[in-house]
């Protein structure tokens, strides 16, 4: 028999295929499969305009055989199948697609929805096969032929025996390497678990024989092994379902067998657009934080299908980082793949949906929200600081997309408050949005720098978490109102009445705190009578855009940037501790010295900042304590 060659520039690029378009070796099967879908289809395509064709959807399937003795794995389909020159044109030239060429001729047709399209998938099956064999018998033809190669070798074509129509590919299974076990895919369960991978919602059936153990009939411990042939594929895909049709549970089953969590999702989104770009989409909102999450392990993305074939398990480019929480799958006949499909091209299709997807989860968590506020914040307590993230990064180019999404922790509401909450219930002579930051709201609560604002009745924020007043920096402002810290040293109060009595008092303070300030010079900017304190002694303020809590955070940083907020001590000038010091400025420097290094110690420890130096602290208090 004539051996024909490969042209030699086909022999390069199958090697090329075999060994460099695909990552995975298993997704042989899938392109296989797609294969005998799509000859499935071209005869359900005939028949929609040849009268003397019908077709019954029942005598139409793809099966699957392996067998591990003789290490060959059969895929069997009912489809067209390919006459002498069809092999020879569609699995002699490389990167010809008969299916290509047939999507084009049967345009007109609705709903054509062929997989293929650049003729290279068949030859995957080299990568895991020493021979391949393909017998087939073209649909209107007497005669079957049989198809074989090797490889890069070449190939052969000679007549052959098959009683119906269709296509049966043999793969000889390559033997185990160091590196791969090709031996999983002669395995009935490995098979089935890539079939339910990859091509679970290929619309005909894919059969398999599923070997199971019976007990055997009237025996209580005697078993029998049954062979039964089963559909391994699902068929229809959830997502193209009808939305009216399919309960909450539906989706919760398919949240937890698809393993995009173990958690009960809040939310779910079933979208079915057909716009400028038309595609299917299930997403979840989960409840609760991977564990890995707020990690570098974690990845974000969806699950991306062409035509119901998975092409990318997590495509990332569908969701922007600060919805990276967002699980689920989209489904799209618009997508320029490239050959391997395990690219995409980055083309104006994706972009769109993503888009499209953005804005969805958006406005769901906006409903959210809106309707059912518990569920938002059982969220909001798993991906707001992911929220808060998004509105720091890319520079606040997000923070529109995003600012009505957060919840702070409000003084007077005791709960979650959002910024729309904040500003609606302002009084008229309240200039800022005010925030005051600590470790826990506890902690907040009892910050002598809160004392002024309180006691004006003005709503405070409480930010615990490290993002948020970062966050809050970029956001600058929410509807025309600027945000400003408690400890800021420009509180925006009016004290204007008290203004001339304070001054005047204020004059009875000042040299003393010349003093102090000289006393800790390069530790504190300046020392002043405290205008925001009414109970407690002492506390800092700060002047410039570093706040004393952003200090704290960038300096747990790897790359130690060494900043400082610049400090203010304020010293409550009603408080008996200011007698102390007036008398021990009139009669005892160095007590006074005692008495400033004191009380800047003390504000650090409110602070939550570490002092310099504890054993002198400690010293100290005893001194006074004598
Ligand atoms: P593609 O599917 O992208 O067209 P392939 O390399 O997977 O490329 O297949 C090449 C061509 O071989 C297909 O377009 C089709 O014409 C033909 N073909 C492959 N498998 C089968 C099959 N099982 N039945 C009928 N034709 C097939
Ligand atoms: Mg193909």
């Amino acid at each position: 028999m004539e051996k024909k060659q490969f042209k030699a520039e086909s022999k390069r690029i199958l090697d090329l295929m075999i060994n460099s378009i695909y990552t995975e070796k298993e997704i042989f099967l899938r392109e296989l499969i797609s294969n005998a879908s799509d000859a499935i289809d071209k005869i359900y395509y005939k028949a929609l305009t040849d009268e003397n064709l019908s077709f019954d959807k029942n005598s139409y399937y793809i099966k699957i055989i392996p067998n591990k003795e003789t290490r060959l794995l059969k895929i069997i389909d009912t489809g067209i199948g390919m006459s002498k020159e069809d092999l020879e044109n569609n699995l002699g030239v490389i990167a010809e697609s008969g299916s290509l060429a047939f999507k084009k001729e049967n345009e007109s047709k609705d709903g054509v929805d062929i997989i293929g399209q650049f003729g290279v998938g068949f030859y995957s099956a080299f990568m895991v096969a020493d021979k391949v064999t393909v017998i087939s018998k073209a649909l209107g033809s007497e005669k079957a032929y049989k198809w074989e190669s090797e490889g890069a070798d070449g190939y052969t074509i000679e007549p052959c025996d098959k009683n119906s129509v269709g296509t049966e590919i043999i793969l000889n299974i390559k033997e185990n390497s160091e590196d791969e076990n090709y031996d999983e895919y002669l395995e009935e369960f490995a098979l089935k678990e890539l079939v339910k991978k990859y091509s679970d919602f290929i619309r005909y059936p894919i059969k398999m024989d599923v070997t199971s153990k019976k007990l055997k009939e009237g025996s209580e411990n005697e078993y029998e092994e049954k062979i039964e042939e089963n559909t391994v594929n699902s068929m229809v895909p959830m997502w193209r379902k009808n939305k009216n049709e399919l309960k909450k549970e539906d989706y919760e089953k398919f949240y937890s067998e698809k393993h995009y969590g173990y958690d009960k999702p809040v939310k779910y989104i079933h979208i079915a657009a057909d716009g400028l770009v038309s595609y299917n989409a299930i997403l979840f909102i989960p409840e609760k934080t991977p564990f890995d999450y707020y990690t570098k392990e974690y990845e974000k993305g969806l699950e991306l299908y062409s035509r119901g074939v998975l092409i990318m398990n997590k495509c990332s480019d569908l969701l922007p980082d600060y919805f990276s929480f967002v699980k689920g799958m989209v489904d799209s006949e618009d997508l320029s793949l490239n050959i391997s499909r395990e690219m995409l091209q980055h083309d104006r299709q994706l972009k769109l949906i993503a888009k499209n997807i953005k804005n969805k989860v958006k406005n769901e968590l906006l409903s959210l929200l809106k309707n059912e506020r518990e569920k938002y914040e059982e969220f909001y307590n798993s991906f707001g600081r992911q929220l808060k993230y998004g509105i720091y990064s890319d520079f606040g180019s997000n923070k529109e997309m995003l600012q009505d999404l957060l919840l702070f922790y409000s003084s007077k509401e005791e709960k979650l408050v959002t910024l729309e909450e904040y500003v609606s219930r302002m009084p008229e002579d309240q200039k800022y949005i005010y925030y005051a930051v600590g470790q826990s709201n506890d902690r907040i609560k009892k910050l002598p720098q809160t004392e002024l604002v309180a006691d004006k009745g003005y709503e405070i924020l409480y930010f615990t978490d490290d993002v948020d007043e970062f966050a809050i920096k970029m956001l600058m402002k929410y509807k025309e109102k600027e945000f400003r810290s408690v400890s800021s040293n420009d509180l925006g109060i009016d004290t204007s009445e008290k203004d001339k009595e304070e001054k005047e008092k204020e004059k009875e303070g000042k040299e003393i705190f010349e003093f102090m300030k000289e006393v800790l010079k390069g530790k504190v900017k300046d020392v002043k009578a405290s205008r925001r304190l009414k109970q407690h002694p002492v506390c800092f303020s700060n002047d410039g855009d570093i706040s004393i809590e952003m200090e704290k955070i960038l300096n747990t940083m790897p790359n130690n940037p060494n900043v400082k907020a610049d400090k203010i001590l304020e010293i409550n000038m009603d408080h008996e501790i200011f007698n102390s010091l007036k008398v021990a400025f009139d009669n005892d420097k160095d007590k006074l010295s005692l008495y400033t290094n004191l009380l800047y110690n003390e504000a650090l420890l409110i602070e939550g900042l570490p002092i310099n130096d504890p054993v002198e602290f400690t010293n100290n208090i005893c001194k006074i304590m004598k």
